[in-house]
């Protein structure tokens, strides 16, 4: 394994929040053979060097050729998780596989697990309004189908319930390989298991929202969940919600 995959390895598993490796040892080298020795002769005996210690092979992170199919592919009829056993359908993501910019959720919702598709209730609606409103006021020809939307994770957690911890980490890595496929200009990250997945922090959305955060080598902005915005009391966070989409949008595509 080169210097450059195992970095790259390091900071896949950095990125899902692990913080420790186990580390495992090399298998020891098998026994050299010995020939029988014939009467009186003494054979030489040929000893092949020992192999070299080798990691443990781990899956392609993000094979160069990867495309948003053949992660869907991999994903298959997921049970890798307990959200496997609950959902009804499988919500991969949905919109322009080369957009410039890239919207993670947390997680799909009743209308969402009943269609197979992100965002398509009431979060969902604001969410379109606040992409396609914005973009409108600010004279950015935009509309929903050129970004792309995806979850954290792809099922539904029962009761809407906060996706636990082994639950992202499982459906990390289809998240990041359709990230690094996509390789969008900027990233927005609605809410706290948003920010919690794609940047390792608990911060709340309303220390980081309104400044560039960083996933890898891609700017990502933080805003509110759009589910937080449908709550009456929460009327500020709507306006903030608003400049942070601007913000975006000036960037990507100004
Ligand atoms: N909330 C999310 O986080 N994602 C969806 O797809 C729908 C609601």
């Amino acid at each position: 394994m080169t210097d450059n995959l195992l970095r790259d390895y390091l900071a896949f598993y950095r990125d899902l929040g692990v913080k420790t490796l186990n580390r495992c040892e090399p298998p020891e080298p098998p026994p050299a053979p010995t020939a029988a020795p014939e009467a009186e002769t003494v054979v030489p005996v040929s000893v092949s060097a020992p192999p070299k210690p080798v990691l443990s092979p781990l899956p392609g992170l993000h094979p160069s050729d990867d495309t948003l199919a053949k992660i869907r592919e991999d994903i298959g009829d997921c049970k890798r998780c307990r959200l496997g056993e609950t959902r009804k359908k499988l919500v991969f993501g949905s919109g322009n596989e080369q957009a410039r910019l890239v919207f993670v959720g947390e997680g799909p919702g009743a209308d969402e697990d009943e269609q197979g598709l992100p965002f398509v209730g009431r979060a969902g609606q604001l969410l379109t309004q606040m992409i396609e409103g914005t973009a409108h006021k600010e004279g950015i020809p935009l509309s929903r189908p050129d970004v792309y939307i995806c979850n954290v994770v792809k099922c539904r957690p029962p009761e809407n319930r906060t996706p636990l911890p082994d639950e992202m980490e499982i459906c990390g890595q289809f998240l990041y390989r359709q990230l690094m496929s996509i390789r969008p200009k900027a990233i927005c990250a609605l809410g706290s298991t948003a920010i919690k997945a794609l940047l390792g922090t608990k911060e709340g959305v309303t220390r980081l929202r309104g400044n560039w955060q960083k996933w890898r080598d891609i700017p990502v902005m933080v805003t509110y969940h759009p589910s937080y915005l449908l709550r009456p009391y929460n009327q500020n966070a709507k306006k903030e919600a608003w400049e942070d989409l601007k913000k975006v949008l000036h960037y990507v595509y100004d």
